[in-house]
């Protein structure tokens, strides 16, 4: 069975609840890795320069304490990946547990922002980065 590294586990513990419970379900079955969850402003102004975020400080869910944002991605043969392909399987995997988990709180990836089941129509592609709504 997968696990979370120590910074996998660390970055999920500054996240909103329904996020850890959902990404807790996840790793029992899909190796992945935690990259983000709460992003401070020294983290929220790189990542809007180098336009990983569409906002600025404190307008990102990642701003949020705890986290309303998590970005995750797959590992591919015990190694993260961030290949699109990858990352939009992953995204997909990811959304079936939302669905049968049946959980109170609303979650969206950024491959499907609008929830309408394409990926074509994204402004932002972000297929990795999943939150509350
Ligand atoms: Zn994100």
């Amino acid at each position: 069975m997968p696990k979370f590294s120590k910074t996998s586990l660390k970055n999920l513990s500054q996240c909103d609840h329904h996020l850890q419970i959902l990404f807790g379900e996840v790793i029992k079955k899909i190796d992945c890795t935690v990259v983000c969850g709460h992003r401070g402003k020294t983290d929220q102004d790189a990542a809007y320069l180098s336009h990983r975020s569409q906002v600025r400080w404190p307008e990102s869910k990642h701003n949020r304490t705890p986290s309303l944002a998590v970005d995750v991605v797959p590992c591919i043969g015990g190694k993260p990946s961030w290949e699109d392909h990858d990352c939009y399987l992953f995204s997909g995997k990811v959304m079936g547990y939302v669905n049968t988990m049946n959980m109170e709180a609303k979650i969206r990836c950024g491959a499907d922002w609008n929830g309408n089941g394409s990926t074509r129509d994204q402004e932002l592609k972000d297929s990795c980065h999943f939150e509350m709504i």
